[in-house]
């Protein structure tokens, strides 16, 4: 087994729009906070736990959120909380963009249309299954694990992330529904934020993902 080079400490990624470019639907200034005070924080407090098991350093965070049942007990819920939570705001913001197609297409749409009958239905299903979630976390659109061709909708608590289940199912899509995601914008409207957040949801970006798990490719 070759061993990797460090990668530790974990470093917040760089956006691909301004802060500006996601208004109407994410103000400026919540996504400033979103990304450079929360995201920041869980990287903070998931290095500062680090540094008393820095060999783990060597690891991505895709890689040591996979190794989650072999975490030293005494940072197991910092890596769960922090780690997970650094993972998830990570897939959330590569999976938005200030310049998307109208809509799901090619391979991705012909998925979805087989797993849920319809863009609509897929919608409709996705909006159900996020506003029930009881309090915080993270619902998404993954493919099945063993079944690459079949998607489904997750919802996870808090900041759990997929990569810790015991058969992690590969994302495609991750919606926060943690209140600061949206309350500054639609106050207690959850469905309000997902209808709009269908709107800033890079649609040739996610059928990038969809093709990666089709080809083998590992993708935080
Ligand atoms: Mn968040």
């Amino acid at each position: 087994m070759t061993i990797p080079a460090p990668v530790g400490p974990y470093e917040l990624p760089a956006l691909k729009f301004g802060y500006g470019d996601l208004a109407p639907v994410i103000d400026a200034d919540d996504l400033r906070i979103h990304h450079a005070e929360i995201h920041q924080k869980h990287i903070d407090l998931l290095n500062d736990a680090l540094k008393r098991h820095p060999e783990l350093y060597g690891l991505t965070i895709e890689q040591l959120l996979r190794e989650f049942d072999k975490i030293p007990t005494d940072i197991c819920a910092t890596v769960r909380d922090h780690g997970g939570g650094h993972a998830n705001h990570q897939f959330f913001w590569k999976i938005l963009t200030s310049k998307p197609a109208p809509g799901p297409s090619g391979d991705l749409a012909r998925a979805i249309i087989k797993s849920f009958g319809s863009i609509d239905a897929f919608k409709k299903a996705f909006e159900s299954q996020a506003g029930a979630l009881f309090g915080s976390g993270w619902c998404f659109l993954v493919c099945k694990p063993k079944q690459k061709f079949a998607l489904d909708i997750v919802t996870l608590p808090n900041q759990q992330s997929l990569l810790t289940l015991p058969e992690p199912s590969p994302g495609l899509l991750a919606c926060d529904m943690w209140e600061h995601a949206y309350y500054p914008q639609f106050g207690n409207s959850r469905p309000d934020w997902i209808r709009a957040w269908w709107d800033i949801v890079d649609w040739d970006y996610v059928e990038e993902r969809l093709l990666g798990v089709h080809q083998g490719r590992a993708q935080l």
